[in-house]
């Protein structure tokens, strides 16, 4: 049996972050203000490890915030020599840390080897150095490319995280940066389309109407086409959309720092009903009959898939194509796959 794998996320803020990315509070997503200490570490990590169930089960501490080799050395070197000594006791299996592709050299790889960094992604954002440039990201996707061979060259797994809907990018833009990606092997993406934050410029361009940013249906498109590409690479996406926070929740409430963009709290399950919903409608076209009902049989962890985020696949199926849908659980069936059978066709 197939444990699952815990992780415990530690944001590391880059509070003197020298760049300038327009659609960045690193506050905001970090969701905290003050720089890290390491006793919150070692307080954060023992309450993950006490609340995990499934002793068995692979734990990853994973430093989250974007420029982890960016900040003072010390202080990488401190928090490493923490989540180093959980692996030394046998209580953490792996370390996780993500950063920009221009904070990677050699001497910075041969640190995060010593304390047994498993994982390193590296934000990417897009592979058009002009949309680069327009999101202030201060490197170009020569440096992508460079530090993705390096990192894969000394044996780290390979994370690539890229946005959608940053200024000036369109959907071509998207699928290229897929397709560039897709070139330097990463093992894993995250997929996030740009939200406008308070206190970044990009809340700016907004308010002067020379940002607009994307609606949830936009995204939803870009983003199931890019999923689309990575899985055919058998590349894990995992993740789709801004984790939701106290802070990064519906635009509007008091506590938000969302002022506008295609945020959504379940914007990943949109994104993948709307994958089942585009098979589901493909198999059904393929009938040569006006189809009226038909019955589909997904594993039970894929229910919810088809009926989609409330009910939408189901709903839209009636609504666009008036065909009733019966759905039979079978936990024979593997995760991800579905059979159709045809119940009832207009010429019945
Ligand atoms: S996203 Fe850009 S501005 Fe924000 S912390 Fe990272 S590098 Fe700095």
């Amino acid at each position: 049996m197939k444990h699952k794998q815990y992780i415990i996320p530690i944001f590391v803020p880059h509070l003197g972050c020298p760049n300038d990315c327009v659609f960045c509070n690193q506050k905001s997503i970090s969701g905290q203000m003050k720089d890290i200490a390491v006793k919150d570490v070692v307080k954060t990590v023992e309450t993950f490890l006490s609340n995990f169930k499934d002793k068995k089960a692979k734990t990853e501490i994973a430093f989250f915030g974007g420029s982890f080799t960016g900040i003072d050395e010390a202080l990488q070197i401190k928090l490493l020599e923490v989540a180093n000594k959980y692996i030394k006791d046998g209580k953490v299996d792996s370390i996780r840390i993500s950063t920009r592709p221009d904070y990677i050299d050699k001497t910075i790889l041969k640190r995060l080897k010593k304390y047994h960094v498993k994982t390193i992604e590296l934000g990417v954002q897009s592979s058009n150095d002009y949309i680069l440039k327009k999101a202030g990201r201060g490197h170009n996707f020569e440096d992508v490319k460079r530090a993705s061979k390096l990192i894969r060259r000394y044996g780290f797994n390979l994370g690539h995280q890229m946005m959608v809907g940053l200024p000036e990018s369109n959907k071509l833009d998207e699928l290229n940066t897929a397709k560039d990606l897709i070139k330097l092997k990463p093992k894993m993406i995250r997929i996030y389309p740009v939200l406008v934050l308070k206190n970044t410029k990009l809340e700016k361009e907004y308010y002067s109407g020379e940002y607009e940013p994307l609606s949830i249906e936009q995204a939803v498109e870009r983003c199931k086409e890019l999923v689309y590409m990575f899985s055919k690479k058998r590349i894990d996406i995992i993740r789709i959309g801004l984790q939701n926070t106290d802070i990064i929740t519906e635009p509007g409430k008091e506590e938000s720092e969302v002022i506008a963009g295609p945020y959504h709290p379940a914007f990943g399950e949109l994104v993948m009903d709307g994958i089942w919903y585009d098979n589901i409608v493909e198999k059904i076209k393929k009938v040569n009959v006006k189809v009226k009902e038909v019955e589909i049989e997904v594993n039970p962890q894929n229910i919810n898939n088809v009926v989609g985020h409330k009910k939408i696949n189901t709903t839209k199926l009636k609504e666009m194509y008036n065909v009733d849908i019966k759905i039979k659980g079978n936990s024979k069936i593997k995760l991800g796959k579905f059979n159709l059978k045809i119940l009832k066709t207009y010429l019945d």
